[in-house]
Parts: structure tokens; C-alpha cells; sequence
């Protein structure tokens, strides 16, 4: 289904709370296939206040099937879905290498995983120059792809509105309104309505080099600290990311940032030399199968999308199509749970 080319025959009217990614894939795919759409974010500067600022943002379903083996399944949707709509994804790859003291975890990663390919020394190099001769071995996941995450976030935020939706900035959604529906994307304010849902921390950085050439995420692995580099372009590189079971979204600790600058400096010595361009730290809305879910409450008046955890971009694709087809009367969608 192209999601933006069918128009619905009775068009609703939709408040869509919270302009995270999960809430910015609701109102950009509801608004196209013509339901009245206002989108209500209670920061007045978008994306202050989202998990989302601080993703890679990779888009790695065979990668990230390591822990949550559904994604494998339900991420080529929403990789597609992205590559309908953003013209500006990088769609290179991933790589997964690992130090020479940690290669068990590359027999680990790929039973977990089944890489499409296996590269030697000499077909990493090929792709990536800068890590030839630093490791003898690495899988390549040739159809994933990531974004440059604030481009990305500010695109769709411009496609909301040019699709015609109503976009609220600085205005806390606090009671129901007289919309048809409210769709909540409150990301953790959500947590006292949906009990169940809790929060991981994630901490990042954002480093500059201008002596390390990479173009695709590269994830070194490692039993305690699993680490991955993603190239904004300019010389930035994303360095993440923790996964610590803690709702604390204060700034990052020196431990975390000694475990990640530790680990980039292993895949590449001369990023010992790169700036540190900024640090922070978000929390991942997480249920406790680590997969979104959509809950549909108050006769379909209410509908809860939330808990992304680490899915979040590669995955809002999907949950906006699936809440698009319950409002269609569709075939029920895997990701939409009874209340
Ligand atoms: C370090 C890190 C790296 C990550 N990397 C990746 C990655 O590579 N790939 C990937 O797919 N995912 C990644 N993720 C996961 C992804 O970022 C999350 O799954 C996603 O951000 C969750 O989005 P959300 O829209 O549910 O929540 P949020 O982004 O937190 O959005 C919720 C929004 O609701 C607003 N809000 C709250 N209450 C109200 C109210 N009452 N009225 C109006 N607005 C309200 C908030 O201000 C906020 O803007 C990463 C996460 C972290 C922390």
C-alpha cells in the first residue's frame, strides 16, 4: 500500500499528541490519506523535550534482530516506508566488526543474526578505506540504511505541515478534546496511563574528526559495551549508545563516556584526536517485549502508540500504517494488542 496516494472515503478528525518520531509518522501518514489533522507538542522548540533527538538514527532491522528477533520481520516495511517518503536517507549499509580479543562475539552476533554477507579483510576495505588492515573480518547488512537525525526530524515536520495538518507548538495536551480520535505519541509522559511501560536509558555523542572516512554505521562488538558509529557527514559521527534500565535523563556519566570513546578509539585510533561536539542522554520508551505497540481504548476514541524502545525510526513507518488501517477497518495488524 502506498500510504500516501489512498484517500480515506470518511475522513476523521485526529489529535495527535506528541511530536516525537512515533507522533510525526501518525500525522504525516493520517493527514495524506485525508483525515483533518492536528498534531500538539508541548515543547514550544520541537524535539526539545523527545527521545528522539538523541537517535543514530539507524534503520537496522537484521542488526538489531540480535536482541528482538521481530524486528527482522517487521523492519523492511518501515524501511520501505521511509524510502517512499524521505529523499534524503543514506541507504549504504551497516557494518559489524569486532576486535580481535572479542571474536567470539562475532560467532554470537551471527547465529543471533545470519548476516547476508561475510567480508574478509580485503572486502572491508573495499568499502570502507579507513578500516582496511584494522580488522580481519566483518558482516555486511547491505540493505539497511540511517539518517542525519535533526534533518530528518525537521523534514517531517515540514511534511506535517504541508500536508495540511495543524501544527500546536508549546500547547500540553492535558484532557480529551472533541476530536474523532486522540492518538497519544507522549512517548514516557505516557507512563501513568500504560502502567507496564518503562524506561531505558540511552546516552550518545556527537563527535567531529576530520582524519576518520566513514559512510555506513559500523557496530564494534563487545560483551559488556556493543558500540556503533554512525556518520552525520562533515566529519560528525554519532557514538553510541548505552542501554542502562534507568529512567534518569540526566547528562551522561564519565563511565558511559569512557566506555564509548574507549570504543571508538578501538575501531579507529585517530578518532582519539576527533572534537566532542555534544553529549546527551535520552530515555527509550520500552514495553516489556521490547516491541511498540498500539492500544486501542474508549471504543477506538483513544489510541496509545508507544514503547519503541530502540525502534523508534525504523518502526514509525509501521505503527502509522497500522493505526491507519484500524481506522479503515482493515485487517487487524500484529503490533495492535487488546487494551
Ligand atoms: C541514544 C539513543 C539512540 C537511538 N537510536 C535509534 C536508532 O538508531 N534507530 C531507531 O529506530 N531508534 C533509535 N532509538 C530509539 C528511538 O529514539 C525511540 O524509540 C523514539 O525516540 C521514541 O519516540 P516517541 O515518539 O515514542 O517518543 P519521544 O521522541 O519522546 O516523543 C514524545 C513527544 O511527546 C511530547 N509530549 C509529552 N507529553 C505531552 C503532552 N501532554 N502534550 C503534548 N506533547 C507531549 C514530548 O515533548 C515529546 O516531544 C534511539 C534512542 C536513543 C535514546
Amino acid at each position: 500500500m502506498a500510504i500516501d496516494h489512498e484517500r480515506v472515503a470518511n475522513p476523521l478528525s485526529v489529535t495527535v499528541v506528541g511530536a516525537g518520531i512515533l507522533g510525526l509518522w501518525q500525522a504525516l501518514t493520517l493527514s495524506r490519506q485525508g483525515h483533518r489533522v492536528r498534531l500538539v507538542e508541548k515543547s514550544a522548540t520541537p524535539f526539545a523535550e523527545s527521545a528522539s533527538r538523541y537517535a543514530g538514527a539507524m534503520l537496522a532491522p537484521g542488526c538489531e534482530s540480535e536482541n528482538t528477533p521481530e524486528v527482522r520481520d517487521l523492519g523492511p516495511r518501515g524501511l520501505a516506508l521511509w524510502r517512499e517518503v524521505y529523499p534524503h536517507l543514506v541507504n549504504g549499509g551497516s557494518l559489524v566488526v569486532a576486535a580481535p580479543r572479542d571474536y567470539p562475539e562475532l560467532s554470537r552476533f551471527a547465529k543471533a543474526t545470519a548476516p547476508p554477507e561475510t567480508l574478509d579483510a580485503n572486502g572491508l576495505a573495499a568499502l570502507e578505506p579507513d578500516l582496511g588492515g584494522r580488522f580481519q573480518s566483518a558482516f555486511f547488512f547491505p540493505d539497511e540504511a540511517h539518517m542525519v537525525t535533526p534533518d530528518a526530524l525537521e523534514f517531517l515536520l515540514d511534511a506535517v505541515r504541508l500536508s495540511g495538518a495543524v501544527v500546536e507548538l508549546g500547547a500540553a495536551w492535558t484532557s480529551p478534546s472533541a476530536a474523532d480520535v486522540i492518538i497519544d505519541c507522549r512517548g514516557m509522559s505516557a507512563s501513568r496511563d500504560l502502567p507496564v511501560l518503562r524506561g531505558v536509558r540511552g546516552e550518545r555523542l556527537l563527535i567531529r574528526s576530520e582524519d576518520v572516512h566513514l559512510s555506513r554505521p559500523v557496530r564494534l562488538l563487545h560483551p559488556r559495551h556493543p558500540l556503533y558509529v554512525v556518520p552525520w557527514g562533515g566529519g560528525r559521527y554519532v557514538v553510541g549508545a548505552t542501554v542502562i534500565e534507568s529512567e534518569d535523563a540526566g547528562g551522561m556519566t564519565v563511565r558511559s563516556a569512557l566506555d564509548l570513546l574507549g570504543a571508538a578509539y578501538t575501531l579507529h585510533p585517530a578518532f582519539g584526536e576527533a572534537e566532542i561536539v555534544d553529549a546527551g542522554a535520552g530515555v527509550r520508551p520500552a514495553f516489556p517485549d521490547n516491541l511498540p505497540h498500539v492500544e486501542i481504548r474508549d471504543g477506538g476514541g483513544r489510541i496509545f502508540v508507544n514503547g519503541a524502545f530502540r525502534h523508534g525510526f525504523l518502526l514509525a513507518p509501521v505503527l502509522a500504517e497500522a493505526v491507519a488501517g484500524y481506522l479503515a477497518n482493515q485487517t487487524p495488524h500484529s503490533l495492535i494488542v487488546p487494551a
